[in-house]
């Protein structure tokens, strides 16, 4: 008789706990975490985007740039750690090569994760051009922040949370006037934004703080002057010396004259990127559209087209 402490079956060896190693490279090939990946990488370059530019970005860097950097090398290291074809990097070793992927690269050629098919996600993380986060970016961004939101919009996402925070405050019924005046006003200066904290219907501190950003160095020339699309009222980037519409929608994208000239010593604030490029855009485009439909026929600044 066998001794009853010992089975008489062959056991499956049991799993031995993984280690760090194994915890970080383990799933790496499930769409979801590939797709988690991608949201970190996200995360990363539209903070990068906002990045005080008196402010270094050097090593440590902070944690979520830190664990995509890493994430995506072991990745890259389980993936091909027998393949020594060489022709070229098959993923990024570093941020300046991940940001070098994220400006050269459609996410579809990021061989090293696997994307969920059904979600057909394709295009880059930066604009070429402007090396400004791109719309897709700005999107996978915010689904990273805000779980939970498969199948709904990136325009209920940002509506939801604007009307979360106003019921946290006790005051459900603001939020739509709220929305109304973000897409009236994306652009103030410090003193308009003073007179929005005591206006009625009070507008909550978190709402403002959640909603409007200072403008960053990018959105100014050399003279301290901002622009703004005459199309739809956002404010222009300067790239190679000329003002360029940030909505790659905008029939006026592509125009680098015109524009009104805001100025840096009224210390602007602006609507943050998610809600000029999904909330309001979509808004003031129709709004403009429908007041001036033969807009893209006028004798504009086809430079570019
Ligand atoms: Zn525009």
């Amino acid at each position: 008789m066998p001794d009853a402490e010992e089975p008489w079956w062959e056991e499956e060896p049991a799993l031995g706990t993984p280690n760090p190693l194994e915890q970080l490279t383990g799933p790496a090939f499930n769409a979801n975490e590939s797709l988690r990946i991608l949201g970190l990488v996200a995360v990363t370059v539209t903070r990068l985007g906002e990045w005080p530019p008196g402010e270094e970005f050097t090593v440590p860097y902070p944690d979520v740039a830190q664990t995509a950097v890493d994430r995506i090398c072991l990745a890259g290291i389980r993936r091909f750690c027998n393949d020594h074809e060489g022709d070229g990097p098959k993923y990024p070793r570093s941020l300046q090569e991940l940001l070098a992927w994220c400006r050269e690269r459609d996410v579809q050629e990021w061989g090293f994760i696997d994307l969920p098919a059904d979600l057909e996600l394709a295009g880059r993380l930066l604009v070429e051009d402007t090396a400004a986060p791109s719309r897709l970016c700005e999107e996978l961004a915010l689904r990273y922040k805000h779980e939970d939101t498969v199948g709904k919009s990136i325009e209920s996402i940002l509506k939801d949370h604007i009307r979360e925070m106003y019921d946290q405050a006790d005051a459900p019924e603001g939020s739509v006037a709220f929305l109304k005046k973000l897409v009236d006003s994306p652009i103030l200066t410090s003193a308009q934004l003073a007179r929005f904290k005591v206006s009625r219907p009070h507008i909550p501190e978190e709402v403002i703080a959640a909603c409007y950003i200072p403008v960053h160095d990018r959105y100014y020339d050399r003279h301290g002057h901002a622009n703004a699309c005459d199309y739809c009222g956002l404010l222009r980037v300067m790239t190679r010396n000329k003002w360029r519409c940030e909505i790659a929608t905008c029939p006026d994208h592509r125009r680098s004259r015109g524009g009104t000239q805001w100025d840096r010593v009224d210390h602007l604030y602006h609507a943050t990127r998610p809600h000029r490029e999904f909330l309001i855009a979509p808004r003031r485009l129709k709004r403009t559209a429908d007041k001036w439909p033969m807009a893209p026929d006028a004798p504009r600044d086809l430079e570019g087209r």
